[in-house]
């Protein structure tokens, strides 16, 4: 049973242009699913419509394995990571880190650990007192990864999160999700326009383009990567 099910979704924004055109899609748990494509072709925007984020024009989607809340909505837990690490500058690491908890309302002596133990994963463990002005390119991208991974979301969405670092950096980065990504059950989608990084990281390549909006690709890699 599939985790997440597109069928006929269509975006058009109001100002008519057609982001998405008839999209049928159906990830499954645990797959890291790359989203492959061109700029203008709609992947943010199917990423965004997955998140919750937008109202769409025709088709629909659904979260068959999850429960929902009374007012129909799903209640699943999402992961979301920006290309521009959105980081409150005014707060520590710590606190960054911490957001998504806080909202949980959990309390910060609680969430200490858990925190720890994310910037520990994503190599940052000496630098929950540092502010985001304090760090590299690289290490405000893997606050970032910490931040969407707090929750241990069943479904991380990631919009080309690397973009805008340099190549030694993303390399390194990808590991590093590949190694956090090992023996988890998240589901990831993935949006690049990197046939490197999509060949890397996914175990499932979903390209669009060619005829704006739509899927044109579905490749799945039955030996992927090593991850652990
Ligand atoms: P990608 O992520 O593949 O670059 P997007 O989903 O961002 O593609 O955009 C798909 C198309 O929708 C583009 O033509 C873009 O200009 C348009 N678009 C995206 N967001 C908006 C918006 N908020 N309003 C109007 N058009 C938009
Ligand atoms: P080749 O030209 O021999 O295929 P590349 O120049 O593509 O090798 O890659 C060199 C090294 O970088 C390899 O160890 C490869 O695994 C690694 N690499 C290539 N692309 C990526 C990527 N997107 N993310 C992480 N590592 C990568």
């Amino acid at each position: 049973k599939p985790i997440i099910t597109l069928n006929g979704v269509t975006k058009t924004y109001g100002n008519g242009t057609t982001a998405l055109r008839d999209v049928d899609l159906a990830i499954g748990q645990s797959e890291f699913v790359s989203l492959l494509g061109p700029s203008g072709c709609g992947k943010s925007t199917l990423l965004r419509l997955i998140a919750g984020l937008g109202e769409i024009s025709a088709g629909r989607i659904d979260w068959p394995q999850t429960a929902h809340t009374a007012r129909g909505e799903p209640e699943h837990d999402i992961g979301f990571v920006f290309q521009e690490p959105t980081l409150m500058p005014w707060a520590t690491v710590f606190d960054n880190v911490y957001l998504p908890l806080k909202l949980k309302r959990m309390s910060r002596r609680q969430a200490a650990p858990i925190i720890r133990d994310a910037l520990t994963k994503v190599g940052l463990e000496n630098f929950g007192k540092a502010y985001p002005r304090e760090l590299s390119g690289g290490m405000k991208m893997r606050v970032s990864i910490a931040r969407g991974l707090i929750t241990r979301p069943s479904v991380l969405l990631m919009d080309e999160p690397f973009a805008a670092l340099d190549e030694i950096t993303r390399f390194r980065l990808n590991d590093d999700l590949l190694a956090m990504w090992a023996g988890q059950h998240w589901t990831v989608i993935f949006v690049t326009h990197s046939v490197y990084e999509s060949v890397y990281l996914s175990d499932r390549i979903v390209v669009m383009g060619a005829r704006p909006g739509r899927v044109t690709a579905d490749i799945r890699i039955d030996e992927p990567y090593p991850r652990s």
